[in-house]
């Protein structure tokens, strides 16, 4: 096949770029090897193609939030979830204070107040049987067990200050009804487990196929939450850069701060990339080159006719 030898020529092409930081918020991040790359593509018919750095293990970190939106609507039914999260684009920064003010809604569950919302959201009696339950559907939508990095967890919630505040916030205006630690907690839990490039391109490509993962043939998303969930990607996936990567890339997507970034084409594929060093917006530098990139070579912008 073609497309090892394409992923190789782009990521050759984009590999040299250093520009860009890793996230500094979070100690175990800061110092983690900056220079790994990879990208991984995974057909909605479950053919997976890897190269460069795909079987690194590295925490979730945000692209969590569309998965755990997706329990969340799952377990307690769109209307129920819609009520506590809106789905409006904030154009704010991942961290924002972003909530309505009349409602106290968080604006979307893809920035850090709308996500712990969600969290807090997924059916279980405590904290750990969330934390369970999500780990649980994560490893279902990859296809493999995955586990929680217990330092970065550590290391996150050492320094959880502002999303201890943004709880606290949420459960002021009941949007979160337990306890407003245990919502931190749980939510960077949920960030913290380790996946690979190759794990995200299959999760993607789950979401591609309308919430069949590609290998197992499972129905893991029913097709009208799944929808829900690219929607949102759609127009809040990419933080404060979202119209931006909507018009250039056109690619429902999501990025965290560990460097990773997925994309669902609709009908066709799962991406994910994976390079630590993030541009002012949070997004991996790399990342958002080798999706323009595909984007533009392949015709993979869904407003393009085909
Ligand atoms: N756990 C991180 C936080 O809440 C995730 C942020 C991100 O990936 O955007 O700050």
């Amino acid at each position: 096949s073609p497309i090892p030898d394409y992923l190789t020529q782009v990521l050759d092409t984009c590999g040299g770029d250093t520009s860009g930081a890793p996230a500094d918020y979070i100690p175990e991040l800061r110092d983690a090897d900056p220079d790994r790359l990879g990208v991984s593509l995974c057909t909605v018919d479950g053919a997976v193609y890897d190269v460069g750095d795909t079987a690194d293990e590295i925490s979730i970190q945000s692209v969590s939030k569309p998965f755990a939106y997706a329990l969340a609507v799952i377990d307690r039914g769109l209307e129920a979830v819609l009520q506590k999260i809106d789905v409006e684009p904030s154009g704010d920064a991942f961290n924002e204070i972003s909530l309505d003010p009349a409602t106290g809604r968080p604006r979307n569950p893809m920035i850090n107040a709308g996500a712990i919302a969600a969290h807090a959201l997924i059916d279980g009696d405590n904290l750990d049987a969330r934390v369970e339950r999500f780990r649980e559907f994560a490893g279902r939508l990859a296809g493999r067990e995955l586990t929680v990095d217990e330092a970065v967890f550590a290391s996150e919630m050492s320094e959880a200050y502002r999303n201890r505040a943004l709880a606290n916030l949420l459960r002021s205006r009941g949007i979160v009804e337990g306890d407003p630690e245990d919502a931190v907690r749980g939510y960077i839990r949920q960030c913290s487990i380790n996946v690979t490039a190759h794990d995200l391109s299959v999760m993607a490509a789950t979401l591609a196929a309308g919430g069949v993962q590609p290998l197992t043939g499972e129905q893991v998303i029913p097709p009208r939450v799944n929808r829900q969930v690219l929607s949102v990607m759609t127009t809040c996936g990419m933080y404060d850069a979202a119209g931006d990567w909507v018009t250039s890339v056109g690619i429902p997507a999501k990025s965290g701060v560990s460097g990773v970034l997925i994309g669902a084409l609709p009908g066709q594929v799962g991406l994910a990339t994976f390079s630590p060093r993030l541009d002012a917006h949070g997004n991996s530098v790399r990342g958002v080159q080798i999706f323009e990139r595909l984007s533009d070579d392949m015709g993979m912008h869904m407003m393009e006719a085909p």
